[in-house]
């Protein structure tokens, strides 16, 4: 079994206090805190061997490309990708979302159709927004239901041999509810259209396997994964990624360059133009290093824990309503106290030093689904304690009293 109180000390951070009190960070699904393990990866990399990738022959670069490329393979073993050509450094999932909308530019035509789930993040949204704007295809939405399901028999009834693409996320990251992405994969691909798994949400907590879920494009963000911002994955399929024009032009992606014409480079690096984040991208592979070292199947099994022990806990309060009751979910918990403004909760849990999220979490049409303003959104990890649901339930209840 897991063991959080010897986990916990890996993290430096989560022994500061927040306005006179200890933090409880309950703000995963926005972002992961980072294990020293991590944190003295990135050190060594400014400290030690600092350099330019791809281009140098001397031996900083060299070591530098070595490390880079080795993270790239230890992020395709990860998601077992067939080849490490098919991760595609971003900087983050809107990186990989915008990669992939920018290429279909040209390959889709007027009355394609793209089918988009009702339950994603705006990054997941507005980049297909435009895409169907530049070409005149149509965006259609899957439905869900009021658990925070997808429905899938409308899935179905949507699909047809205009559909080109899908794009959905394995979790949502307003309600915690997994989506059945190896049936919404194979329902697309009898139709012959690609699909895009936003796994931004699922990747901290779920090891998913590209080849086994025969997935076209699937984006991650290492931010989430206890890794640091601004570097993140996309894996293509190397047919789509070869089909796909570059998104970016510039240094690193070209083969051969005259002002008469440009060839690109192969993959990955047509998809990487400049210089990268390349300790980032260093400390994404050691991020999930330690991960893989804590065990996904122990921090499913002990988050599950969690999520049941603080669900039963904030129901106890007497007008508390949980938005997301998919019977498949991760540890995030969105919820509100009818008469009071998620804001007003999330700023008195802060003086508490309970960090959590309030707003709509980027999913705007979540919100004006269930008619609300907001949620106010717990998120745990693997580090996070049953204590720390305790004091966000004395909180949430200090808050109630204070406010109604
Ligand atoms: N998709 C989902 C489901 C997310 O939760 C997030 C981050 N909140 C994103 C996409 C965007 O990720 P990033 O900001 O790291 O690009």
């Amino acid at each position: 079994m897991l063991n959080a109180q010897k986990i916990r000390k890996d993290f430096p951070i989560l022994s500061r206090e927040v306005n006179g009190k200890p933090l409880v960070y309950l703000d995963n699904a926005a972002t992961s805190q980072t294990p020293q393990q991590v944190i003295e990866v990135i050190v060594d990399y400014y400290s030690s061997y600092n350099a330019n990738i791809h281009r140098g022959v001397h031996f900083l670069s060299q070591e530098a490309t070595d490390k880079y490329e080795q993270a790239r393979q230890k992020i395709q073993r990860h998601f077992n990708a067939s080849k490490a050509k098919e991760i595609i450094f971003t900087s983050g999932t809107t990186h990989g979302i915008n990669l992939v909308a920018n290429g279909f530019s040209s390959l889709l035509q007027k009355g394609d159709e793209i089918l988009v789930s009702a339950m994603e993040h705006h990054s997941n949204i507005v980049p297909w927004q435009m895409l169907a704007e530049r070409t005149g295809a149509i965006l259609k939405v899957i439905p869900m239901n009021e658990q925070g399901e997808l429905m899938m028999n409308e899935y179905r009834n949507l699909l047809s041999s205009n559909t080109k693409l899908v794009f959905c996320n394995h979790v949502s990251n307003a309600l915690g509810t997994i989506n059945p992405i190896a049936t919404i994969i194979d329902e697309a691909h009898k139709v012959g259209a690609a699909v895009l798994i936003d796994g931004a949400q699922a990747a901290p907590h779920i090891k998913a396997d590209v080849q086994a879920l025969n997935v076209d494009f699937y984006t991650v963000s290492a931010h989430k994964m206890c890794g640091p911002t601004g570097v993140g994955v996309l894996y293509g399929k190397e047919e789509w990624l070869n089909k796909l024009p570059p998104y970016q032009g510039g240094g690193e992606m070209i083969a051969e360059v005259t002002f008469e014409k440009t060839t690109y480079a192969d993959l990955p690096h047509k998809f990487e133009a400049g210089t990268p984040n390349i300790c980032g991208g260093i400390a994404f592979g050691a991020a999930l290093d330690y991960l893989n070292s804590i065990g996904f199947s122990e921090m499913e099994a002990y988050e599950h824990e969690l999520l049941d022990y603080a669900t039963n806990k904030l129901l106890e309060i007497e007008g508390l309503k949980i938005y997301g009751t998919a019977q498949e979910k991760t540890s995030v918990i969105s919820f509100n106290i009818e008469g009071v403004h998620p804001y007003d909760i999330g700023t008195i849990l802060d003086k508490l030093g309970i960090a959590v999220r309030t707003g709509h979490h980027c999913a705007q049409p979540i919100m004006d689904f269930y008619k609300i303003p907001g949620t106010v959104r717990a998120s745990f990890s693997f580090y996070n304690t049953k204590e720390e649901v305790d004091i966000l339930v004395e909180g949430v209840k200090r808050a109630k009293n204070m406010l109604l």
